[in-house]
């Protein structure tokens, strides 16, 4: 008896954990599903960037989902691309700061959530809604910083492993190489599309390949990490509209609707 109630107190505690433990970046999605989230950088600080479009094109005619992180300087920079992509269902856009700045470790708090809200305010006048997620140029944060990025709705997605694609030294085999080697279920892979990854038009197929032949299927980030900024699902939409409907029919069967009460 004392055995099991320890145990189930362990459970509800285990459930209750991860709502309190807010304030850590999310390195892998969490599940032991063979699934992966794509995920793709559209750093741009002052130097001028633009999709890589093999690259690009490639996903959209793949139809896989992904999440794209774009630095408001990018996505001014790609209006109308940026315009497309937010018609596309399985596309979900994250922010990558407003100009990318490498050193964000050594920012203030102030500094982080400016850079933060200049590049929503910019990609959301783009796209039309607020990005889901936040990723920091270059991994660099602080414990300051990231409070600041989750105060303002965005859970800040990250990565378990690098695919090493913006290294010039890298090639197609040696991506394709490492990436079927590391994978595993859950993991987050991090690649860059604003023509910094080198190589990573001609390996992507190559690797999704590889890794459908695992048994691996590509999921959108929205699905296994719940972001403040998503609204729910159709499915959840339908449920709530079917509830309230529900609750119209039973208050005016009890005589105690509002608009009855007017009448
Ligand atoms: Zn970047």
């Amino acid at each position: 008896m004392r055995v099991s109630s320890l145990f189930i107190a362990f459970l509800l505690l285990a459930q209750i954990a991860p709502a309190v433990a807010r304030a850590d970046v999310i390195r892998r999605l969490p599940t032991d599903e063979k699934v992966i989230a794509l995920t793709f950088d559209a750093c741009m600080g002052h130097e001028p960037a633009s999709f890589d479009r093999p690259l690009l094109d490639y996903l959209l005619t793949r139809k896989l989902p992904f999440t794209v992180f774009v630095t408001g300087r990018f996505a001014e920079h790609n209006r109308a691309d940026m315009e497309r992509l937010a018609t596309i269902g399985r596309v979900t856009f994250g922010n990558h700061s407003w100009d990318h700045p490498n050193t964000m470790d050594r920012y203030t708090t102030q500094a982080t959530a400016a850079q933060a809200a200049r590049a929503d305010a910019a990609i959301e006048a783009i796209v039309g809604r607020k990005p889901a997620f936040f990723r920091f140029p270059a991994g660099n944060f602080n414990t300051e910083g990231l409070a600041a990025v989750e105060a303002q709705g965005m859970p800040v997605i990250h990565w378990r492993w690098a695919t090493g694609d913006p290294s010039r030294a890298e090639t197609a085999d040696r991506l394709v190489a490492r990436v079927t080697r590391l994978v595993e279920p859950g993991d987050i892979l991090i690649f860059h599309i604003n023509g910094r990854g080198w190589h990573t038009a001609e390996a992507l197929p190559r690797i999704v390949d590889a890794l459908e032949a695992k048994g691996y299927r590509f999921v959108s980030l929205t699905d296994y990490v719940a972001s403040p900024r998503v609204p729910p699902t159709a499915l959840d939409r339908a449920a709530a509209l079917a509830r309230q409907a529900m609750e119209r029919v039973t208050l005016g069967a009890a005589g105690t609707s509002p608009l009855g009460a007017v009448r």
